[in-house]
């Protein structure tokens, strides 16, 4: 993998104000990805290309399929993959994900696009994955707002998003079918284990 194509889209991130991963919640991911000898993955929010590029970096048998809304970073996306020579192994695919549908199965899915939205990404997506397999979420912190009293929130619009972020929390503790732990690095991730 070329390090230095990785610094330029980080760069590229950076400058753009495109929100990818953090580096610890990156090193995190690459790691449970290694660990878990995860191979396919469905990622809902590309962005430019970053993460996904990163995770197949764990090893070369990792195919990912990732979906992204906006057309700008999709485009930014094929390039980023096209510099790395990852076409092969990285799926693009340009709509709402709210809007697709997928027929295969993957050992993880990864949830870092709208914060609101996260629970229904999950009810959309659970039955593509395999017994066993995996649903990581990015974002459950919510840089943080998640911690503070709703009167400290200004905007009416964002206590409500922070409102969702909560009630998705409470959704994964109560959900039976899976096994859920928070973790505290980066923005918050939640890694939710389906029960085999
Ligand atoms: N995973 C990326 C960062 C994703 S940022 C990385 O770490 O490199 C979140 C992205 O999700 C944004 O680009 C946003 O446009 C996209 N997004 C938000 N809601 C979406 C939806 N409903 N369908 C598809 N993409 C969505
Ligand atoms: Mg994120």
């Amino acid at each position: 993998m070329n390090e230095n194509v990785i610094k330029l889209i980080k760069d590229y991130a950076d400058v753009n104000n495109v929100p990818i991963m953090t580096d610890s919640g990156m090193r995190f991911l690459l790691r449970y990805i290694q660990n878990h000898k995860i191979k396919n993955i469905l990622e809902i929010g590309t962005a430019i290309g970053y993460s996904a590029i990163m995770m197949c970096t764990v090893n070369p048998d990792i195919v990912v399929t990732t979906i992204e809304r906006d057309e700008k970073r999709y485009l930014e996306s094929i390039k980023n993959v096209k510099k790395v020579g990852l076409e092969k192994r990285i799926n693009l695919i340009y709509n709402d994900a709210l809007d697709v549908r997928v027929d295969d199965k993957y050992d993880l899915i990864f949830i870092d696009a709208a914060k609101a939205q996260s629970q229904k990404f999950f009810e959309r997506f659970e039955n593509n994955l395999v017994e066993g397999g995996t649903i990581i979420t990015d974002n459950m912190k919510f840089h943080g707002l998640v911690d503070k009293e709703p009167e400290e929130i200004a905007s009416r619009n964002l206590r409500q998003l922070v409102r969702k972020v909560k009630d998705y929390t409470a959704f994964l503790k109560g959900n039976t079918r899976f096994e859920t732990e928070f973790i505290d690095v980066g923005d918050g991730l939640a890694i939710s284990v389906k029960n085999s």
